[in-house]
């Protein structure tokens, strides 16, 4: 059995104005093929597929050569027509040149936004499928931010969407893509689909699965798998920010040959989310800046710390509002990780300042809107680190003590903290804080939440409609009418 792995996978922020270039995705170790392709992301979708794949004695796995994640992460816009075709138009070839294949594993994230390609997963598999042949079966996964319809399956034959936010169910869905791959490849299973749009779209803060109603849709559909053998529920809760043609809300329900009962968990799940579309929409709370920190204020007052103040919506990394309030309303014990400032970061570098020295600087905001004004901050250096190779010559960061026991870390790039433990990296020792003010939508409750860490827990966003908010109609969609959807439209019907 012969089975072809290729990766291609960006989650794009389409309202971003830098383009992912064809540069982007070339660096040390990208494109990556054969056991290098295969190694990425042991603990994820990868390591899952290898791992059941490898199960099978019989099973032979051609990693083809793939592009890994862009160097600017999340934080790029637009995929140039040029990369896309770049990369595919190689991995096609390969799948010509090293075939025939039994099977081909898409390790894809479905949030994609290329220039002039509407549905680029979608176009993947479609190549694929021509490259390929009619007898090959194609098995993908995908996150849960994924924009997707009907056309996807209808050049692949299986696809596994992770269902947890914070996604903790990565490697398990690439263990089932791959053991679904190969029971296709040995005629025990026939891939039946039916699938449905939700008009239903929501900004990802709002989607956490800590909470109901997105914790009993989960549920719901782990129990249509639990009820029901071999039944696989996928719950697309989208992207926003990528403007394209197929954003919002999609279930896929594959079953083994079965096309009403597929199409059964499908009106199931539909109507489940409808019936609770508004608990979904409300389910986290929101507050404005201002309230966020004082109510972390009283929550330190009452005994009720560690306190997470986490700005949600900062694309950047460079925004200040969180900053500007907890120094206006004069917060103490508090980590502020992190307000992004190249710029400040190259100055303290040239003057070679360094831990102790007395330091005024005018910090963060200017880059766009979103990020507010730049704030003057005067403290003292406490961690100017040492630089490794990997900084190629240029401060990473550096954290200044301000005010009562504050220490604000400047940053290169945005810093989406997840785990308390990632602070040490920063030279913070957590204990001496009370309150920890973080750049995250959902990621950090892995380790801040879910862990029991935090005893108080604040979401916060700016009050203007930038991009990033929950506030979707301060965005300019031009492939996307917000009118379509709840609760944007009037009238909207499932
Ligand atoms: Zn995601």
């Amino acid at each position: 059995m012969k089975i072809a792995v290729l990766h291609f996978v960006h989650e794009t922020v389409t309202f971003l104005s830098n383009e992912t270039t064809l540069d982007d995705f070339i660096y040390e170790g990208s494109p990556a093929k054969g056991e290098a392709l295969l190694s990425i992301d042991p603990k994820s979708y990868m390591g899952g597929f290898v791992k059941a794949a490898r199960e099978h004695s019989d099973v032979e796995l051609v990693g083809i050569e793939s592009p890994l994640q862009p160097k600017t992460g999340i934080g790029s816009g637009w995929i140039t027509t040029e990369a896309f075709e770049h990369f595919l138009g190689k991995m096609v070839d390969e799948l010509r040149s090293q075939g025939p294949f039994d099977g081909v594993y898409l390790a894809l994230h479905g949030a994609m936004g290329v220039t002039g390609v509407p549905r680029p997963e979608a176009e993947i598999a479609r190549r694929v499928r021509i490259a390929v042949g009619k007898l090959t079966f194609i098995a993908a996964t995908f996150d849960p931010h994924g924009n997707e319809d009907e056309a996807f399956l209808a050049s692949a034959d299986l696809a596994f969407t992770v269902k947890y936010y914070p996604h903790y169910d990565a490697y398990l869905q690439g263990t089932r893509a791959a053991r679904n791959l190969i029971r296709c490849i040995r005629d025990d299973f026939t891939p039946t689909h039916a699938s449905r749009k939700v008009p239903l779209i929501s900004a990802t803060v709002l989607q956490w699965t800590g909470g109901s109603a997105w914790m009993s849709l989960i549920n719901r559909a782990l129990t249509w798998e639990a009820r029901e053998p071999d039944v696989y529920v996928n719950v697309f809760f989208g992207f926003p920010w990528s403007d394209v043609p197929d954003a919002g809300m999609f279930v896929q329900v594959t079953t083994n040959g079965n096309p009403t009962l597929a199409s059964a968990i499908v009106d199931d799940m539909s109507h489940a989310i409808w019936r609770h579309k508004d608990t979904l929409l409300t389910s986290t709370k929101i507050v404005s800046v201002s309230d966020a920190v004082a109510e972390a204020a009283s929550a330190c007052l009452r005994g009720a710390f560690p306190v997470v103040i986490a700005d949600h919506s900062d694309r950047s990394g460079y925004a200040t509002w969180v900053l500007d309030q907890i120094i206006q309303q004069a917060l103490s014990d508090t980590i502020i990780a992190a307000v992004a400032d190249a710029d400040v970061l190259d100055a303290l570098q040239e003057k070679q300042l360094a831990t102790g020295d007395e330091i005024e600087i005018e910090v963060g905001g200017r880059v766009d809107p979103s990020a507010g004004q730049p704030l003057t901050v005067r403290g003292t250096l406490v961690t100017v680190p040492k630089l490794h190779a990997k900084d190629a010559g240029k401060l990473p960061f550096v954290t200044i003590r301000f005010a009562h026991n504050n220490l604000l870390v400047i940053s290169r790039y945005l810093v989406q903290v997840m785990e308390p433990s990632e602070l040490a990296q920063f030279g913070v020792d957590v204990d001496a804080y009370k309150v920890f003010a973080i750049k995250s939508r959902v990621h950090f409750r892995r380790g801040f939440d879910d862990s029991g860490f935090a005893k108080t827990i604040i979401i916060t966003e700016p009050d203007e409609a930038f991009l990033g908010t929950t506030r979707l109609d301060g965005l300019e969609y031009a492939n996307v009418n917000l009118s379509s959807f709840y609760p944007y439209g009037k009238d909207i019907t499932l």
